[in-house]
């Protein structure tokens, strides 16, 4: 196991994977650092039954990669991180077990601040944070940001203007037709938007419920799930599940645009190239829907709910420069966003071999060496 987990962390350049557990609590988790060039890293814990460890892992390194260029395309000075608990979040919960979660986290030094994610919740991470600093998303009672989606939902409503000016010459939502993938939390709340500015919604959710209810607060129409590849639409908007643009759905669009709040969003990156090919605009998951992270970051400096909602804002231009690089390099949004990235990190990286030292220790350390 030893030879794989060195060789997956070389794969995507991981600085660091630490494996706790604690048997008397039934904790089992792996944390992933993937880079700290831009700050500490920063992700949630998702707690999963995986089948194995091996998938555990899978998951960690990937999404802990995925923070990285989350982190460094919304501007913030934050490294990728994420940790995944082996269990099942229904039956393996107790706040012991968090508790000593929190232990571990600690011990990191803030070299990971965590929050919640997919099978944890404000009150995991308010367990956790009786043992540690590192962590945002608590409770807003707690001097924590709460509930993050509003702000994902809010960011996702400005890149989708960015993308609408882009491919129409107007950012203006009245007459545009969108439909929308997914009614739950961000996708309620983009929806909520989309109608006030004026836009035509018909949405879809597999939860019927949800959509129900939320047509009885916004005008909306509603179509069954399979059917939401097919609507003609100036925006299609994923806010469900990942890899919905997959073979079988990519070709059946009928739109301008895909822009919308879920993550991986593509289950190939080849599948940008296809829609690059059918002329239609994609706005990069981890740019558009970097709202949530913003907002937690907020915490780490003291929250402001009005700060927060400006630098939601830059959204707008983040996407906007996404889909200018993407036109002048005559590549896909998807490679513009990955270079874009990797130019910033490679610049700070570049910028940090500066000389920094105390003159008196620099001095020390030429005698040493001769
Ligand atoms: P959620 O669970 O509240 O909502 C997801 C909704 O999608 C649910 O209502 C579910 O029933 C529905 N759904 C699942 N599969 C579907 C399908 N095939 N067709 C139609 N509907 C389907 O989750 P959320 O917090 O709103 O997150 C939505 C997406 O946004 C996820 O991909 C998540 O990773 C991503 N995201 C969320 C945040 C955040 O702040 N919550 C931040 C960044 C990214």
């Amino acid at each position: 196991m030893n030879e794989g987990v060195l060789s997956s962390m070389q794969e995507f350049d991981h600085e660091q994977v630490v494996f706790c557990q604690a048997k008397d609590v039934g904790l089992k988790v792996i944390v992933a650092i993937h880079d700290t060039t831009l700050g500490p890293a920063l992700g949630g814990t998702r707690m999963w039954p995986y089948a194995s460890e091996t998938e555990a892992l899978r998951d960690v390194l990937r999404l802990s990669r995925g923070m990285t260029y989350k982190a460094a395309a919304a501007g913030l000075p934050l490294g990728g991180g994420k940790a995944v608990i082996i269990g099942d979040p229904k039956k393996d919960k107790s706040q012991a077990l968090f508790r000593s979660y929190g232990r571990f986290i600690n011990s990191l030094d803030g070299r990971y601040i965590t929050a919640e994610d997919v099978g944890t919740n404000v009150f995991d991470m308010e367990c956790a944070f009786l043992e540690t600093d590192y962590v945002v998303g608590t409770d807003p009672t707690h001097g924590g940001s709460g509930d993050p989606s509003p702000f994902t939902a809010l960011g996702t409503f400005y890149g989708i203007k960015a993308c609408l000016n882009k491919v129409y010459g107007d950012e203006s939502l009245k007459g545009r037709t969108f439909a929308v993938q997914g009614a739950g939390k961000v996708g309620a709340d983009l929806i909520r938007h989309l109608v006030k500015n004026g836009a035509k919604v018909i949405a879809c959710d597999i939860d019927k419920d949800k959509v129900n209810s939320l047509k009885q607060e916004v005008s909306i129409e509603t179509v069954p799930p399979d059917d939401i590849y097919n609507v003609k639409c100036d925006v299609f908007s994923p806010c469900a599940l990942g890899a919905i643009i997959n073979d079988k759905t990519v070709e059946l669009l009928k739109c301008k645009i895909v822009a919308g709040g879920a993550n991986n969003q593509l289950e190939r990156i080849d599948h940008a190239d296809i829609l690059k090919k059918r002329g239609i605009c994609y706005a990069p998951d981890y740019v558009i829907n970097a709202g949530g992270l913003m907002n937690v970051f907020l915490e780490l400096e003291g929250y402001s709910r009005e700060r927060c909602e400006r630098m939601v804002q830059n959204i707008y231009h983040n996407v906007g420069r996404v889909l200018k690089i993407a036109d002048e390099m005559g590549v896909t949004t998807a490679r513009a966003a990955d270079v874009m990235v990797e130019e910033h990190l490679e610049k700070v990286r570049r910028g940090s071999r500066m000389f920094t030292m105390h003159p008196k220790h620099a001095l020390r350390d030429v005698h040493r060496r001769r």
